[in-house]
């Protein structure tokens, strides 16, 4: 058993903030969230680590992440592309070229990066070619990771076959499961770039398996003209005709939806998985029509993600929530709408609502994991410390503050480091396996 110390931000039903609070885990479980003079007399033999200056938040939670195909060129893709580019004539390419090791030194810098910028939870938005890899990485970091396999059968890219083909591979990421940290969900590239058979064959597969099935769709207004042009629909009318959709789906992006669709999303129950950087990153014109607010305003389901290395880049939870809730009081002008508490619940308990693993984490509470965040509030950013630390950790802060993070109880992050591998000895050879993996690819090196 350990006690951890700090102000408690717990995101429990209460919103309680405990100053001068503590929380009691024991193995990968919080026992107690009380003040901390009350526990420690309750338990005075136990350990414990940090001071009242501490913060400590849920674990943060990046509900739609790459963990391949970008990491190893990030932030090398132009960021003035003509829309489909970065995808097709870079990501699709790099893709078709990783190996295993590539795919598990890829995932494993992302997932050191979350952890250190205190994303407990990823949800991976679809690993091209070795998810197995994935996992490995995950293990070796100690993430707790949502896996899945990048489902195609409209191309003809890497891993696209015929619905069979797909299933089949879905299966075998399902099969990853370990009962622990590592979960898997049913994962399709998107609505433009999958049958109706497919997407059928594998919303039922997920509902079957008590799993999500999650796709990219209309991150941008091409797509959906693409879709319409195919179908004569657009996407949401569409899918939800051929039937499939419900509250297991899990829609990444949906930034351009019209009226009907924000009401299919309302009345299906499905969540959307919310990327902001990415769409400011990639021209997507999301403040232009921001449905997310909508959408949330109207009781709908909502996460935020980080995306990917070249589509928002930094992996940073706290910075995705400060930038949603600009966009939210900016496309409205409206600054009394949705404020630090909101885009911290989106990134916690809400966003652990909208992917269904609420009872497990996503708030500081007994009975649930010890995913924990512990903010150092003597950085110069914490000086002087607000009365109101959630305003002070959304506006004023980011992932520089987080200095030690529990997943399940196991300290991944300590004094700012990972605690399982040595980032400095890794850098030389993700330098090189990027510089070879971009030769591979046919792409730029220099
Ligand atoms: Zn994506």
């Amino acid at each position: 058993m350990k006690l951890i110390r700090g102000a408690i931000v717990t995101m429990n039903p209460a919103r309680r903030v405990i100053e001068n609070g503590a929380v009691l885990i024991d193995g990968a479980e919080i026992a107690a969230v009380d003040d901390f003079a009350k526990l420690r007399a309750l338990h005075p033999d136990v350990v414990v680590v940090g001071s009242g200056t501490d913060l400590v938040a849920p674990g943060y939670i990046n509900s739609h992440q790459h963990l391949t195909g970008d990491r190893l060129i990030q932030s090398s893709i132009p960021d003035d592309l003509p829309p489909g580019d970065s995808i097709f004539k870079w990501s699709v390419p790099v893709h078709a070229q990783h190996s295993g090791d590539d795919d598990e030194l890829a995932a494993t810098l992302t997932l050191a990066e979350s952890l250190l910028n205190g994303i407990t939870s990823t949800f991976e938005a679809g690993t091209v070619a070795h998810p197995d890899r994935v996992v490995a990485a995950a293990a070796r970091v100690g993430a707790r990771l949502t896996i899945g396999s990048w489902g195609w059968d409209f191309v003809d890219g890497p891993f696209a076959g015929t619905p069979d083909e797909v299933i089949e591979r879905q299966r075998e990421s399902l099969a990853l499961r370990d009962g622990g940290l590592i979960n898997a969900w049913v994962t399709l590239v998107g609505h433009d770039l999958m049958s109706d058979e497919l997407f059928l064959r594998a919303s039922e597969l997920a509902k079957s398996e008590g799993v999500g099935l999650t796709f990219h769709l209309s991150p941008s207004t091409s797509d959906t003209a693409a879709y319409l042009a195919r179908t004569g629909r657009a996407p949401l009318v569409h899918l939800n005709e051929v039937g499939g959709l419900g509250s297991h789906v899990k829609i990444a992006h949906g930034v351009h939806l019209d009226d009907d669709e924000v009401k299919i999303v309302l009345e299906s129950e499905a969540a959307v998985l919310a990327c902001p950087w990415a769409y400011l990153r990639l021209g997507q014109g999301t403040s232009q029509s921001f449905r997310h607010l909508d959408l949330w305003r109207a009781g709908g389901r909502l996460a935020l993600g980080c995306d990917a290395e070249n589509a928002g880049d930094m992996v940073d939870g706290l910075r995705t929530a400060a930038l949603f809730a600009g966009l939210a009081k900016d496309t409205t002008m409206d600054p009394t709408i949705f404020g630090a508490v909101d885009a911290l619940d989106m990134l916690t308990i809400g966003g652990a609502r909208a992917l269904g693993v609420s009872s497990t984490v996503g708030s500081i509470e007994v009975g649930k994991q010890a995913d924990l965040v512990v903010h150092d509030r003597t950085r110069i950013e914490w000086i002087p410390r607000s009365d109101d630390p959630v305003m002070q950790l959304v506006w004023g802060s980011d992932g520089r503050s987080v200095r030690d993070v529990y997943v399940a109880g196991n300290q991944v992050v300590r004094d700012s480091e990972m605690t399982s591998i040595n980032l400095a000895d890794m850098a030389l050879e993700a330098q090189e396996a990027g510089r070879s993996l971009r030769r591979r690819a046919g792409l730029p090196t220099e």
